[in-house]
């Protein structure tokens, strides 16, 4: 995908383009921001710009055979490295990266290789790494990405350069939703807002199986009394690995009852599509009580981070969901 079909991002987009165009593009980047808003699409379209046989004004046409190589993950001077199991390993940046960086390119004019999840470099790995950026190779471009660019070592960042990636504003990406996904204009803002502006994650929550979940959380959540919460917590418990997303979808739920109960903008909704079950949901509920029920999802959030027994887990949540449910 060539710079113009990626969404958002517009700085490092131009930055690239005008570097490309000029030939004054430096041989170290890190990419960092959260996951899913275009870091990875990114390098791969500065690849194409790089590789293109028709590229004009440091973007790439997108169709040549060296653009599509590109965009199907098969092009030889464009590789992706990625952590084997926990962690990018010296011997991976041995046999993937240096002793190919040395070698001219295969078929294109510059060589790019896209190091995914950086900060889990191991401490060797680092220091061969480091190795390469003091005696970068000609035409071989390399690129970091990361979430947490704290976590790599200084001596490696003071040597590339860092290019921020940011969540997409929710109009820019409803309407590009919209058009990808044909989808009405209100579910097209819901999964904006429920993907935090990260286009990625709008995808993967557009997706049947993960609405089929998050409708019957919410349909469930619709019909539990204040008894029926110790069974629901029986329930959820059969569903480990569906359970971050339950959670979410639970979080976002309370969220916007908060929302509508403190008549916050409804531009800040995360359920715009379901306004009517969420205006009848909130007729039980004080605002007060609504804080805390966020409040308990976010800690059974964090608690099931650290692995804490989900069972235990959950039936501390629904308790204190249930307790206060129908309490005005
Ligand atoms: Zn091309």
């Amino acid at each position: 995908m060539p710079f113009k079909d990626i969404k958002g991002q517009t700085r490092a987009i131009e930055y690239f383009k005008r570097a490309v165009g000029n030939k004054r593009l430096g041989h170290a980047f890190i990419f960092t921001g959260p996951e899913g808003v275009g870091k990875r699409a990114t390098a791969l379209a500065l690849a194409q710009a790089l590789n293109c046989s028709q590229s004009a004004e440091g973007e790439a046409c997108g169709e040549c055979p060296a653009c599509r190589k590109i965009t199907q993950g098969g092009h030889p001077d464009v590789r992706s490295i990625e952590p084997e199991g926990q962690f990018l390993k010296i011997d991976q940046m041995r046999e993937q990266l240096q002793r190919d960086a040395i070698l001219k390119p295969m078929e294109g004019s510059t060589k790019l290789y896209i190091l995914d999840s950086a900060e889990r470099l191991t401490l060797e790995a680092a220091n061969s790494l480091l190795k390469l950026l003091e005696e970068p190779p000609p035409a071989v471009i390399l690129v970091l990405i990361t979430t947490q660019p704290f976590a790599l070592l200084e001596t490696i960042r003071s040597r590339c350069q860092t290019v921020r990636f940011r969540p997409l504003e929710t109009k820019v990406l409803s309407s590009w939703l919209r058009e990808r996904l044909a989808c009405p204009a209100d579910q097209a803002q819901a999964l904006a807002m429920q993907s935090g502006g990260r286009p990625a994650k709008a995808l993967r929550l557009a997706d049947e199986n993960t609405q089929a979940l998050r409708n019957q959380v919410i349909g469930k959540l619709q019909k539990l009394g204040p008894r029926d919460w110790p069974e629901a917590a029986v329930q959820w418990g059969e569903h480990r690995a569906e359970l971050p997303e339950m959670l979410a979808v639970l979080l976002s739920w309370f969220r916007d009852l908060l929302i509508l109960s403190s008549r916050a903008s409804r531009e800040l909704l995360m359920n715009s599509d379901r306004l009517t079950e969420l205006e009848g949901a909130l007729l039980d509920e004080s605002t007060e009580s609504l804080a805390e029920k966020c409040q308990a999802v976010l800690t059974a959030i964090q608690q099931m981070k650290k692995n804490i027994n989900t069972q235990l887990l959950l039936e501390n949540l629904f308790m204190r969901l249930g307790a206060k449910a129908g309490r005005n």
